[in-house]
C-alpha cells in the first residue's frame, strides 16, 4: 500500500468583493495579488461574493464583477455567494449565543469584547500590528434584520472555507482585530493577514473618478488590453526588481511574493498605464490584433463584414507602434475606414492656409498614373511634382497630409496614401479645396 501524499500546498486565498458597485482598480489589484500568490503557490484561489446586504447588491454589479476578473484572467477555483449560506451565519452566531461569547439585543446578535486586552497579529506586508481590545466596542455579529454584520459572515466563511491568507485591502486594517476575536470566540484558526497600500491617484489624493476609479469594464471598453492593464494592476505595489515593468504573467507568478509588496501607497498613473498597454499592443502581431480591433471597428460602425483582413492586418502593422489604446486606433486612423472623418478647425487652420487647388490637382493627375501605388511609386512621383513647382517638400507634404488623413501628425505620408489606396487618395486631394 502507498503512503498517502502529503497536500502540495494548503494555501487558499480569496477575493472578497461586495456587489454594490463595479470592480474598480483597487478591486482588480486585490484580485490581482490573490490570483497571484495562489498561483505563484500552487494554492487555490476562491472567488466569494459578498452580497449580504440585499438592499445596495445588483446583480448588475456581479456580472460586471465577474465579467472583468475573466477578462483579466482571473479565473477562479471556487465560487460562493454569501446570499446562500445566511443559515450558516445564523447557526454560528446561535452557537456563540448558547457558548456564552455572544448576547442577543432583540433580534440582534453581539459579540461580547472583553476589554484591555491586546490582540497582535503580524501582517504580512506591514509587520506586527497592535490593537487593544479598549478601542473595540461590543461587534455586532447578526442585525436585527436578519442578515450577519459583514465582519462575521467573512470570518465564518474565511474559516470554513479553510482561507490561509487574507489579503486585502489597507482599509480593512481595523476590522483585522475585531474579526480576530471572531475567529477566537468560535475556536477557528485565525489566518495570516497582508493589508495591501492604499492607490492614490497622480494628484495625491485617494482614486478618484477623474483619476482612474473607473471600472475594469471602462478601460476594456476604452481599449486597453486585459494583459496590458493586469500588468500595470501589478506594478501597483509591487515590482518584479531592477527596472523591468513589463514582465509576462508567468514570470511575474514565479517571481511573486507578498512579502515584496510596498507599505507605502502606491500611485495610479493614467500615462504609465497607457505606456505599458502600448508596449503590449506593439508586442501583438498585425494578425493578433487584428482579433481585438475588429470588434472596436465595427463598433464604431467603421468596419463592415466582408472587408479585406489581409488590408486590415497592414493598416495595424502602421499603427501598432503608434497607439495605446484601441480607442487610439479609431481615433487616429479612422480616415483609412470612412470618408466621414474631420478636420479640426485648428488643423485645418494650421495647415490649409495657403490655397493650393492646382498644385493639389497637378499632384492628383500624376498620382493617378501610380503603379503599383505603393510607398515607393508614391513617393517618387511626389518628390517629382513638388520638384517641378520649385517649392519645399514641407510646404506640400503638411496640407496633403491634412487633407488625406484630417490630423497633421500621423504614419509617413507615403505609407499612409499606400494604405488608403489610389482611388481615394486622388478623392481626397480633389476634393481639398472645393
Ligand atoms: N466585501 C469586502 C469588501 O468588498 C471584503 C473585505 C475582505 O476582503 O475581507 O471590501
Amino acid at each position: 500500500m502507498s503512503t498517502p501524499e502529503a497536500p502540495v500546498s494548503a494555501v487558499k486565498v480569496r477575493f472578497a468583493p461586495s456587489p454594490t458597485g463595479f470592480l474598480h482598480i483597487g478591486g482588480a489589484r486585490t484580485a490581482l495579488f490573490n490570483w497571484m500568490y495562489a498561483r505563484a503557490q500552487g494554492g487555490k484561489f476562491v472567488l466569494r461574493v459578498e452580497d449580504t446586504d440585499l438592499e445596495r447588491s445588483r446583480p448588475e454589479f456581479e456580472k460586471e464583477i465577474m465579467d472583468s476578473m475573466a477578462w483579466l484572467g482571473l479565473t477562479w477555483d471556487e465560487l460562493y455567494k454569501q446570499s446562500d449560506r445566511f443559515g450558516l451565519y445564523r447557526d454560528h452566531a446561535e452557537k456563540l449565543v448558547a457558548g456564552g461569547k455572544a448576547f442577543r439585543d432583540g433580534t440582534a446578535v453581539i459579540l461580547k469584547v472583553d476589554k484591555a486586552r491586546d490582540i497582535k497579529f503580524d501582517d504580512l506586508i506591514r509587520g506586527l500590528i497592535v490593537f487593544n481590545t479598549d478601542e473595540i466596542k461590543d461587534q455586532v455579529l447578526m442585525k436585527s434584520d436578519g442578515s450577519p454584520a459583514y465582519s462575521f459572515s467573512c470570518v465564518v466563511d474565511d474559516a470554513l472555507m479553510g482561507i490561509t491568507h487574507v489579503i486585502r485591502g489597507e482599509d480593512h486594517i481595523s476590522n483585522t482585530p475585531k474579526q480576530i476575536l471572531m475567529y477566537e470566540a468560535m475556536g477557528f484558526k485565525v489566518p495570516k493577514f497582508g493589508h495591501l497600500p492604499l492607490i492614490m491617484g497622480t494628484d495625491g489624493a485617494r482614486l478618484s473618478k477623474r483619476f482612474g476609479a473607473v471600472a475594469v469594464s471602462d478601460y476594456r471598453k476604452e481599449g486597453f488590453i486585459p494583459e496590458g492593464l493586469v500588468n500595470y494592476l501589478m506594478l501597483l505595489g509591487w515590482s518584479p526588481g531592477g527596472d523591468q515593468e513589463i514582465i509576462a504573467m508567468k514570470n511575474a507568478v514565479a517571481k511573486f511574493s507578498i512579502k515584496k509588496i510596498n507599505k507605502t501607497a502606491a500611485q495610479f498613473n493614467m500615462e504609465k498605464l497607457k505606456w505599458v498597454n502600448a508596449q503590449y499592443i506593439k508586442a501583438l502581431t498585425a494578425k493578433q490584433l487584428a482579433v481585438l480591433a475588429v470588434p472596436v471597428l465595427k463598433e464604431e460602425g467603421l468596419l463592415a463584414d466582408g472587408f479585406d483582413p489581409a488590408w486590415l492586418e497592414r493598416v495595424l502593422e502602421l499603427y501598432k507602434s503608434r497607439m495605446s489604446t484601441l480607442r487610439e486606433l479609431v481615433e487616429r486612423a479612422g480616415f483609412l475606414f470612412t470618408d466621414d472623418f474631420k478636420v479640426s478647425d485648428e488643423v485645418r487652420a494650421a495647415q490649409l492656409t495657403r490655397v493650393m487647388p492646382k498644385e493639389f490637382a497637378l499632384l492628383a493627375d500624376h498620382l493617378e498614373k501610380a503603379e503599383p501605388f505603393d510607398v515607393v511609386t508614391t513617393e517618387k512621383i511626389f518628390r517629382g511634382v513638388v520638384a517641378g513647382l520649385g517649392i519645399p517638400m514641407g510646404e506640400m507634404v503638411h496640407p496633403v497630409r491634412v487633407a488625406l488623413t484630417g490630423d497633421h501628425v500621423g504614419p509617413g505620408l507615403f505609407d499612409t496614401m499606400s494604405v488608403l489606396g489610389k482611388a481615394r487618395t486622388l478623392a481626397r486631394l480633389r476634393a481639398a479645396f472645393v
